[in-house]
């Protein structure tokens, strides 16, 4: 990407505001948080993010009129790479500032722009996502949770399942089904619903790495208002593709920057081992830069385009998994080969009952990567619809 002089100048403000900021009480935060690591120093997280926030270093892309700060797709870029640089926790607000933000900034009414956004973007309300259920994954058209009209609230019955930091979410988007015996992705709704309510249970689920940080969520007669469905009410199936979209394209954006910091985190740790004069490693190290540079050059590519609305829908899609496909094969592959760099060490914890290093987590974690946001079979049968045009897969 080609940077301009007001763009480095932004990198230079950014820069020294992430060095004056991350001292005092934030400078044990260095580092903290993440996937298989949400659990480290939240209320600590929280508070920085505020602080972030306060300071005007969140929700960049966004327009101004809702929160957000107009910034250029360099601009947000830059942002992902110093945060990254500068070893900052991980950020608390994802779900809301990623994920919902930008779905209601497309598909939401005047009111709930609103309501959400702001605390969206001051980090006062934290989010999660309501798609998957025991019965309805990959196949989330087999949504079973209902949501019956009751005056002037929703009454929503059901389960969800692997619900991302659940556990500390103030609200939900789900998605329900609204009209009594609907099939598949007809009759479906987007709703949002308050977390904090007695009909409410947040179950959580431990993980390969001993940690908790999906959940299962019941929901016993759980209410919302009447005018919290974004989009028609019906028309579920469509607002939760767009926010599928924006979790596979430019969601993205900061993961990627993270890739890069494990890589060379990786490649020096090589470079202190035996596995520097080992040819296969020294292979196999090159060929992950290789697809590093490929997968970042390939998301910065489509995310500019996608930007420019030059792709169309299904081209979009497309690009979208692709760029999922890419990361997901790459981030795994890169917790392998931490493995093989570490050698015979990699199989013991670090302490008991079960202390793991970094690269133990990564490794760990990594193996859910092919599975959220839609699964690599998925990706590679979306892009068979939509960039290849072959007949859609017969459903069993
Ligand atoms: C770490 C993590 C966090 C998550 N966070 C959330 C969250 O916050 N909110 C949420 O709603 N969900 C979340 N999920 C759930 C995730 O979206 C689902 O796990 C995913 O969609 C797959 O669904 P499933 O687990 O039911 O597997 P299934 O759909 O049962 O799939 C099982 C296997 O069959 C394959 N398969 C299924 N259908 C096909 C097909 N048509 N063609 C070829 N192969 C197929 C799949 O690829 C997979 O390998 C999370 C998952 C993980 C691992």
């Amino acid at each position: 990407m080609r940077f301009s002089p007001q763009d480095e100048e932004f990198r230079r403000r950014l820069r020294q505001w992430l060095t004056e900021n991350l001292t005092g009480r934030f400078a044990g935060l260095r580092g903290a948080g993440g996937p298989g690591r949400e659990h480290e120093a939240h209320a600590e997280r929280m508070a920085w993010n505020r602080h972030l926030a306060a300071a005007g270093w969140t929700c960049l892309g966004w327009p101004a009129e809702y929160g957000g700060h107009d910034a250029t797709f360099a601009q947000q870029v830059i942002f992902h790479e110093e945060y990254a640089r500068s070893g900052a926790p991980a950020r608390v607000g994802y779900m809301g500032e990623e994920l919902l933000g930008p779905t209601l900034i497309a598909l939401g009414t005047p009111e709930q722009r609103r309501r959400f956004l702001p605390p969206i973007a001051a980090v006062a309300e934290l989010w999660c996502q309501g798609y998957s259920e025991p019965g309805a994954g990959s196949d989330l058209a087999a949504v079973a949770t209902t949501a019956a009209l009751d005056g002037d609230e929703w009454v929503i019955t059901g389960q969800k399942v692997w619900t991302s930091l659940a556990q500390a979410a103030d609200w939900c988007f789900v998605l329900a089904r609204t009209e009594p015996g609907s099939r598949r992705s007809q009759g479906l709704s987007y709703l949002l619903v308050p977390m904090r309510q007695d009909a409410i249970t947040v179950r959580p689920i431990r993980q390969l790495t001993g940690t908790a940080e999906f959940n299962e969520v019941f929901f016993d007669g759980a209410r919302t208002e009447r005018s919290l469905v974004v989009g028609e009410v019906g028309d579920g199936w469509r607002v939760a593709q767009a926010t599928l979209a924006i979790e596979r394209g430019v969601a993205t954006l900061g993961q990627q920057v993270g890739f890069r910091r494990e890589f060379d985190a990786l490649v020096d740790l090589a470079r202190r081992g035996p596995a520097a004069a080992d040819p296969v490693l020294r292979d196999r190290l090159a060929r992950a830069w290789i697809g590093l540079e490929v997968m970042q050059a390939h998301a910065l590519g489509t995310l500019e385009h996608a930007g420019a609305g030059a792709a169309g829908a299904g081209g979009a899609a497309a690009a979208a998994s692709v760029t999922k496909l890419l990361w997901s094969r790459w981030h795994q592959g890169l917790g392998e080969l931490a493995m093989e760099v570490l050698g015979a060490p990699s199989m013991a914890a670090r302490g008991a009952p079960y202390d793991l290093d970094d690269w133990q987590r990564l490794f760990l974690f990594s193996r859910a990567d092919t599975i959220y946001g839609g699964s690599d079979e998925i990706q590679r049968n979306i892009i068979a619809d939509r960039a290849l045009g072959l007949p859609r897969q017969a459903r069993p």
